[in-house]
């Protein structure tokens, strides 16, 4: 036996025989252990008639790659929260055994501990919000302590625990389990302590997807920690947690395409954060506010104000943390929008602009996966990778031409060719673009380009909503850059399709590298005043495009 699972599992638990889940069958076995039925359920799905695995295989490994953990080292359960009962319930005895928190924090800690009979410790947070490890450990030592709870970033606070903290509390603890809270870990910036779980046995540390992966709905959360914990916690996990379609809606959600998009997601909030941050702390509603390495700003309202009316008339909804002191509230960040309703309920917005026009389409098949985020009236970041060099160049052409910010991963069945790669980014990118003009009021509509260098193309766009495509273009077969000459058409039809364009092109030139770019490149030109916001009214005597 483990020295310290002797020492944190509650033994009735220890010596637990755990109810024997099935395991995942492979595809073509008759599976006839389970009780379940053999036909598809009438929803439409094609396999939730059968139990899921308790533990993913997919999708464990998907974690445990995005975290940075073998998977032995990770257990996912419903959400954090989840993570946060089996922690107390394997460990802690009614009547006995206590786990330690620090206050102010997230409040589930406590619940949970007393809901199974446990003792809660206190060691509350000092006058600037930070941990006090001395105190830490003596309180784990003067008590029957079995797990710790830091939370880092803190909730409600947002500091964050330097890493060194952590681990010399680990070994100043070595008897319970140190639970490291990591839920808004990736708006710090910081690294996860989880790269330490090989130097103390005693080391657990949560995700979820719930914040950064904007994936609450689902509840999906882990536990990163030493193995002999995670077999320990597989002793009381239900025996089939995780339901079929919240898996496959995790794994399309976390598809490698997708991670630029979700970092860049990330940028925006931490961006948005020091903006709404700044702006808060010039309010004359604010009395005081706190940094945050997290997606919330705790703070501090003038209470003798109707600062409150004002957000409630402009249907804003903050968090009331009056426990912690008279006006504490926390603000999440939302989006830009968003917090430009809050500051202007807070009389600091600096300049009423429009609403941002951006949107993000992930689009997966049997054959591409395919990400792209655009955003209208920005200008960076470009940043595009679709494993065909040369589309890369062209697809920056657009957005470079065009005038606006364009993120777009591609993994496609290359080694069959590239036509699918580049028919379906056609498809994504045109669906974008069309998904962030929105109803298109203000737009310029058209654009129009002409000669370019010793190739030339004269290239017209009416952002109509109907699509349409002339092209007059001679292109040699062999292409450039691996990109065949046939599929230039082939792009600008699915593009204008999904974009919901009138585009005509007419080009020549000598040289094919040289005509497919000035293609491209014309493309962005004629986009660029017909993408651009030029006033407020639908360019089109019909009221609607
Ligand atoms: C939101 C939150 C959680 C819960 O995460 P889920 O995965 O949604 O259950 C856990 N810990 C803290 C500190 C949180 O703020």
């Amino acid at each position: 036996m483990n020295s310290l699972i002797d020492k944190i599992a509650r033994p009735e638990i220890a010596a637990l025989v755990p109810y024997k889940a099935r395991g995942g069958a492979s595809a073509d076995a008759i599976v006839l252990d389970a009780n379940e039925n053999p036909w598809p359920p009438l929803s439409g799905s094609r396999n939730n008639n059968r139990y899921p695995e308790q533990q993913p295989t997919a999708l464990a490994q998907r974690l445990a790659a995005l975290y940075g953990v073998n998977p032995e080292q990770l257990l996912m359960s419903r959400g954090a929260d989840e993570a946060i009962d089996l922690l107390v319930r394997a460990s802690c005895r009614a009547g006995r055994d206590a786990v330690l928190i620090t206050p102010p924090t997230f409040g589930l800690y406590a619940v949970a501990a007393r809901i199974q009979g446990a003792e809660v410790i206190e060691v509350t947070l000092d006058d600037d919000y930070k941990i006090l490890p001395k105190a830490i450990a003596a309180a784990a030592k003067a008590n029957p302590v079995k797990l710790i709870f830091l939370c880092s970033p803190g909730n409600p606070v947002g500091s964050l625990i330097p890493g060194n903290t952590v681990f010399e509390l680990a070994a100043s603890c070595p008897d319970q389990l140190l639970v490291v809270d990591e839920a808004y870990i990736e708006f710090s910036g910081a690294d996860s302590v989880v790269s330490a779980l090989s130097d103390f046995p005693n080391l657990v540390v949560l995700r979820t997807l719930s914040k950064a992966y904007s994936l609450a709905g689902i509840r999906l959360g882990c536990v990163l920690a030493n193995a002999p914990v995670i077999e320990l916690l597989r002793k009381v996990l239900p025996p089939y947690p995780l339901p079929v379609p919240v898996v496959d809606e995790a794994l399309r959600a976390l598809s490698p395409v997708n991670m630029s998009i979700i970092n860049q997601r990330i940028n925006q909030i931490k961006d948005e954060r020091e903006r709404v941050f700044t702006a808060l702390g010039k309010s004359s509603f604010v009395r005081r506010i706190w940094p945050s390495s997290a997606n919330f700003l705790l703070a501090q309202l003038q209470v003798k104000t109707d600062i409150l009316q004002r957000l409630r008339a402009s249907a804003i909804h903050i968090r009331d943390f009056s426990a912690l002191g008279a006006g504490m509230v926390r603000i999440s960040i939302g989006s830009a929008q968003q917090n430009n309703a809050l500051l202007s309920a807070f009389g600091v917005l600096q300049k009423p602009s429009l609403p941002t026009r951006s949107s993000a389409v992930s689009r997966q098949t049997r054959e591409t996966s395919i990400s792209a985020m655009v955003a209208l009236d920005d200008s960076e970041p470009v940043q595009i990778a679709t494993g065909i060099g040369f589309f890369d160049h062209m697809l920056e052409q657009i957005a470079r031409h065009g005038d606006f910010s364009l993120v777009m991963n591609a993994s496609g069945d290359l080694h069959i060719d590239a036509h699918h790669t580049i028919e379906d980014c056609a498809i994504v990118l045109g669906t974008a673009l069309r998904k962030a003009l929105g109803d298109r009021a203000g737009i310029g509509r058209y654009g129009f380009v002409l000669p370019m260098d010793e190739a030339q193309a004269q290239i017209v766009i009416d952002l109509s909503g109907r699509p349409a495509l002339r092209f007059e273009a001679d292109i040699d077969d062999a292409g450039a850059g691996g990109f065949e000459g046939q599929m230039v058409q082939h792009f600008f039809e699915s593009f204008a399709q999904h974009l919901g364009a009138a585009i005509h092109i007419r080009a020549d030139g000598n040289n094919t590298h040289h005509l497919i770019e000035v293609i491209f490149k014309g493309v962005g030109r004629a986009l660029r005043p017909a993408l651009r916001r030029e006033g407020s009214q639908i360019p089109s005597s019909k009221g609607v495009l």
